[in-house]
């Protein structure tokens, strides 16, 4: 749908801040991430994200444009949202807008990331010496703190609630919803024949409840093919691989036949 069309389907008009410059012309830029810009959107409740081309590792070290890259991970993430919604998990996805773009709701975000692992990888099998592949006798649940400046540095419960990021209740719900999601996401992958390895989640408060927020995407999951063990995310761009949009393509159309 045309970024003009947005603001008569939903019955509203655009205020002047939207009708500032921003992307494509129309929208006002609150804020220019590595993979997405986050604008104004048709009220002080809602947000428009884009999806960029951009692809960054190692907290901004390596950084290269995959044309195709944003319409993947946007048609990917919003598939899965919106089959979170349908299986009971609260998100901020209000509307698909385009190719590359969302109107969400605006959320406070929670400062932490939350991972969750089904399978040793990545981090953790460097972290822990544990050969990538390993099985996990439970699924991890781990925390990060948001902060680029910082290298997202893993932080522990206590020091979560200390620091006043999150308080313990919240806390927990982030955990129990984290579990929900990864039964969901689970049960969907197995039937698109891809091992969800592990994933990260981030979180806002909105309408005093929290709500699951940012995308799920080959850049915020590590996905395996079910039979041959191959890397279908951000790994092959981290680890120099060829043909990581190939990758990403692969999951979209697996999703779209589930
Ligand atoms: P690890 O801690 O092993 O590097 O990452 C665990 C999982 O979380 C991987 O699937 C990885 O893609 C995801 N992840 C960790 N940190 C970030 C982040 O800052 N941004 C994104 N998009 N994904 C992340």
């Amino acid at each position: 749908m045309k970024k003009s069309l947005i603001f008569s389907a939903l019955n509203t008009r655009a205020t002047d801040n939207e009708k500032r410059t921003g992307v494509n012309g129309l929208e006002k830029i609150l804020y220019e991430g590595k993979s997405k810009t986050i604008c104004q959107g048709i009220d002080e409740k809602s947000l428009i994200i884009h999806y960029k081309d951009d692809a960054t590792a190692f907290n901004g070290g390596k950084k290269e444009k995959l044309p195709g890259k944003g319409a993947l991970n946007a048609a990917i993430s919003h598939l899965i949202y919106k089959y979170l919604a349908e299986n009971g998990i609260k998100t901020h996805l209000l509307k698909v807008i385009d190719d590359t773009s969302a109107l969400v709701k605006k959320a406070e975000i929670v400062m932490i990331e939350v991972i969750v692992r089904n399978v040793a990888a990545g981090g953790f099998s460097e972290k822990y010496g544990v050969p990538e592949g390993s099985a996990l006798k439970n699924t991890v649940v781990e925390f990060c703190l948001k902060s680029d400046k910082l290298g997202d540095p893993m932080i522990n419960e206590s020091q979560i609630t200390a620091l006043g990021l999150a308080a313990e209740a919240e806390l927990s719900a982030m955990v129990q919803q984290s579990l929900k999601i990864n039964q969901l996401l689970c049960r969907l992958f197995t039937q698109a024949k891809i091992r969800l390895i592990d994933f990260k989640l981030e979180f806002g408060r909105c309408d005093n409840q929290l709500i699951l927020c940012d995308e799920i995407s080959p850049d915020s999951c590590r996905l395996w093919d079910a039979d041959t063990g191959k890397k279908l995310d951000k790994d092959r761009f981290r680890r120099d691989m060829d043909g990581v949009l190939d990758g990403y393509r692969d999951v979209l159309r697996r999703l779209k036949n589930v």
